[in-house]
């Protein structure tokens, strides 16, 4: 839920609505402190293996829950984005990896209506023993016909699936030609 803060965190006086940085904030007439509300940052890993397989979690939490959606999870406040992507992928998948490049970077509608931003990572397994891990009830591999198109939890991931699919099916044309 998003808070409306009434006291200053820094000193604890009652806060005001103040213009501050070209719109209206809460701000403490005491110390000066300003509450900047901040989309929070997500990241998400599209894993994809050696047979060209991608890696999916079937989510045991709400939002969206018992649907399928990549391993993923907020980042927390000093951590690097990419240490974020691993760190969410073995705690959900009990897997290593590698984190690739950034595939696209949304917006994140959050339940409560606030704001968020979503990086999506390429990933490549490294190690570790696939298990169900945090807030995840199965994992598994899907090749690309395999994914459960209408059990996916979030259409960013749905977007990104399909564009995977898209490029999956380009190089299985250009083997077959070559
Ligand atoms: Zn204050």
């Amino acid at each position: 839920m998003d808070v409306q803060y009434n006291f200053c965190p820094a000193c604890a006086h009652p806060l005001e609505d103040g213009e501050r940085f070209g719109r209206t904030r809460r701000i403490c007439p005491r110390c000066g402190f300003v509450y900047f509300r901040e989309p929070k940052v997500a990241v998400a890993v599209l894993v994809e293996d050696e047979r060209g397989r991608v890696l999916l979690v079937r989510r045991a939490v709400v939002p969206a829950l018992g649907r399928w959606a990549l391993p993923s999870g907020f980042m927390d406040y000093d951590e690097e984005p990419r240490a974020a992507a691993q760190r969410e992928v073995a705690e959900e998948t009990g897997l290593q990896v590698h984190i690739g490049e950034v595939l696209d970077v949304a917006t994140l509608a959050q339940e409560d209506g606030r704001q968020g931003v979503v990086i999506f990572f390429a990933g490549q397994p490294s190690g570790g023993r696939l298990r169900p891990g945090d807030d995840v009830s199965e994992v598994r591999w899907f090749a690309a016909d395999e994914i459960p198109r209408d059990e996916l939890a979030f259409s960013g991931t749905q977007c990104l699936l399909e564009r995977w699919q898209g490029r999956i099916e380009d190089r299985g044309l250009r083997a077959g030609e070559g």
